[in-house]
């Protein structure tokens, strides 16, 4: 309750103490950070956060869709110190699955400030929504309708509809959303039982490229309102889901502007929008930092070991580092990522090519293919930026390769604008 008293500022100068952030100074680069970094802890493989590039969002967020409330979406990354800096500026959050849910109720949060949005819900995590009071939550099937009747009936449900997803990266549309022909059944059905629904929610896949998506989808949501009237359901929410870009500027001002123009020509001002970005708020924040723990020369034709009788230039190199594909670098697989590798200490020799391992016994463990830097030595260091989103999320310990800590930073941000 004391909490509540605190301003934004006050809250998150306690998170900063409990996280031991530290101060990013704008002349310190990310490669001193690093180097400083290494002198003091003994690792071969760490994150640095900078929760100043969470502000910094918050704050673009406030200035593009003023009008709409941001529930983070927890999956795509649910390290504590994220959480808990957005609980600080009072944002909402949405949840996949009981755990989450109670993670978030652990952090203080109120249960109106969560969206359990999972269509497909196990029975278990429905009771202890219940009893915890998390009543917002989407579905978009019958048998889910039929869950919700017998073991939440209170709910406050969203149906979450399917939009046109090819202009995504990640496309969910065979996974989730009930196609605009079976909405008015839905709804029906959900009349018939008593049930209580109160918006619409689309995503139009992680990683989208294209504005048109968002356009076309609110259009339908609205076509999806037009229904419920029909059946004189009154609804007042639309979600819009997630999305958005973490590090494309351009991008996220060409997609809030359309979502801010079709939401004002298409809804009522009674109407609440909300939102699920999940990359937009943790992309950019975490950079990973990695040794080289072992090196292979091979020979470039045969792709045999021959590491003195091979000339230079025929040489090419595996590189086995700290972190891999069962750790954090599982974007490679589950999100298209290509990490991106940056030497700490720039070299002037020329780029030579590689294929950078994980450190597990699996060969599957390729982190990058094929690919060009300068040659390393075992115990030097890389760093990858744009490593915050569907990276420890989905992290393993695999082999016993357990995931790398977190060091806080904070760079400078304009405080008094969040
Ligand atoms: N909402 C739902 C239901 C999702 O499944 C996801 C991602 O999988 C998100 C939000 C977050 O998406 P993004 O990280 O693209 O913002």
């Amino acid at each position: 309750d004391q909490q509540c008293l605190l301003t934004t500022i006050e809250k998150l100068d306690l998170v900063k103490k409990e996280l031991d952030v530290k101060k990013w100074e704008s002349n310190v680069t990310i490669q001193d950070l690093i180097t400083s970094s290494l002198d003091k802890n003994d690792r071969d493989a760490f994150f640095v956060a900078d929760i100043g590039v969470i502000l910094k969002q918050w704050i673009k967020w406030k200035k593009n869709l003023p009008g709409v409330t941001p529930y983070y979406a927890v999956k795509c990354n649910p390290t504590v110190g994220i959480l808990k800096v957005l609980n600080a500026l009072g944002s909402s959050y949405d949840c996949a699955s009981r755990t989450e849910i109670e993670t978030v109720l652990n952090l203080g949060v109120d249960p109106t400030r969560i969206i359990y949005a999972n269509p497909c819900k196990q029975i278990s995590a429905l009771k202890f929504a219940r009893a915890h009071n998390v009543k917002l939550m989407t579905f978009d099937n019958v048998s889910e309708l039929e869950k919700i009747e017998k073991f939440f009936p209170e709910a406050e449900l969203v149906l979450r509809i399917a939009p046109d997803d090819s202009k995504s990266l990640m496309r969910f549309g065979t996974k989730f959303g009930v196609h605009i022909e079976d909405c008015f059944d839905l709804l029906e059905m959900a009349k018939e039982m008593n049930l209580k629904v109160v918006g619409v929610s689309f995503h139009v896949g992680s990683g989208c490229f294209d504005s048109i998506a968002y356009d076309s989808a609110l259009t339908m949501v609205k076509s999806v309102f037009d229904m419920a009237a029909k059946l004189d359901m009154k609804l007042n929410l639309v979600d819009v889901g997630g999305g958005f870009s973490g590090s494309n500027t351009e991008l996220f001002e060409t997609f809030t502007k359309v979502i801010r123009e079709k939401t004002a020509e298409l809804f009522d001002k009674d109407v609440r929008i909300i939102a699920e970005p999940g990359r937009y708020f943790a992309a950019s924040s975490h950079t990973l930092a990695v040794t080289v723990i072992s090196k292979r020369i091979i020979k470039q034709e045969d792709n045999r070991q021959h590491p003195r009788r091979t000339s230079n230039n025929m040489r090419q190199y595996n590189y086995y580092l700290a972190d891999g594909v069962y750790g954090s670098f599982n974007n490679v697989q589950f999100d298209h990522a290509k990490p991106t590798p940056i030497l700490l200490k720039p070299s002037n020799k020329q780029p030579t090519p590689c294929t950078l391992f994980g450190p597990t016994c699996d060969s599957i463990d390729v982190i990058a293919r094929d690919t060009q830097i300068p040659e390393l030595k075992i115990g030097d260091w890389l760093y990858f930026p744009e490593m915050g989103a569907y990276t420890t999320a989905s992290a393993s310990s695999f082999n016993g390769f357990c995931p790398p800590p977190v060091y806080y930073y904070c760079s400078e941000v304009d405080e008094s604008a969040l």
